[in-house]
């Protein structure tokens, strides 16, 4: 069985990552990974939203760099692509960021569940003490399943990232997932196996085995990624990742070059 393509991988432009997307790459092929893909967190129109992201103006050096490391290393597949933070009425500036570059795929990651509050952010971990766990995990499944339905996305990230620092949801979420995967269905998204939970609080892959266990029962197509924020966490257990996979019956993993999608058996 070989190794899935590791889709979910940053780089120094975002601020909280570390190492050149050439060490990326190294550690990829002395894993033995055949493909790659870079996926940093996408600019936002304002560079002062946040702190943890590239600048609107350093998008082109962004793609540089990856087109720099795809000719350094000519024996690895490495694809272009970004993690996309969906927010509503970001629709127009999403679709520009789509139009620049031929990207391979877009990832589309909600972490904000209003303008002002990424859950996933340790700067506002003690924001989840004033809100309730229930309607947080509400609000952004809601905001989930309007990302699938703008069709931008050929993968949705860190399917249950409102479970990473163990804020779960008090009552049964059955029906927000079947809602989301309902839409990821129709719209033709992937959802990532994401391995990034298990070095968090949560301890545990995004998804629940429970969200992939409906996934596949959809026939949603999966994808593999580290969220690799460092060399040595490219490609990291992905051999746990692949026996959930296998567990609920998932035979095969998707790729992706210039926003089609291809199918490809463990
Ligand atoms: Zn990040
Ligand atoms: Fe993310
Ligand atoms: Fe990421
Ligand atoms: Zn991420």
């Amino acid at each position: 069985m070989s190794l899935p393509a590791d889709y979910h991988m940053h780089t120094p432009l975002c601020r909280h990552a570390t190492g050149e997307p050439g060490d990326y790459a190294v550690r990829a092929a002395a894993i033995g990974l055949t493909e790659i893909g870079f996926s940093d967190h996408s600019p936002m129109p304002r560079d002062d939203f946040d702190n943890w992201r590239m600048y609107a103006n350093q998008l082109d050096e962004y793609v540089e760099k990856v087109r720099r490391v795809q000719k350094d290393f000519p024996d690895l597949t490495i694809r272009l692509a970004l993690e996309v933070d969906y927010l509503p009425g970001y629709e127009d500036w999403i679709r520009g960021l789509a139009a620049r570059h031929p990207w391979d795929y877009f990832i589309g990651s909600v972490h904000y569940v209003s303008d002002s509050w990424a859950i996933d952010d340790p700067q506002k971990l003690s924001e989840w003490e004033h809100r309730n766990a229930d309607e947080v995990w509400t609000a952004y499944f809601d905001r989930l399943t309007m990302a699938a339905e703008t069709g931008f996305f050929e993968i949705i990230g860190h399917v249950d990232l409102p479970k990473k620092f163990g804020h779960l949801p008090p009552s049964d979420c059955t029906s927000l997932y079947e809602k989301f995967l309902n839409a990821a269905k129709k719209h033709n998204c992937a959802i990532e196996l994401n391995t990034a939970g298990l070095r968090k609080d949560c301890r545990e892959i995004y998804p629940s085995r429970q969200i992939l266990e409906l996934a596949f029962q959809k026939g949603v197509p999966i994808t593999f990624g580290s969220d690799a924020h460092a060399p040595k966490e490219v490609g990291i257990n992905f051999a746990e990742a692949m026996q959930l996979a296998c567990s609920v019956g998932y035979q095969e993993s998707c790729r992706f070059a210039q926003r089609k999608r291809q199918t490809v058996k463990f």
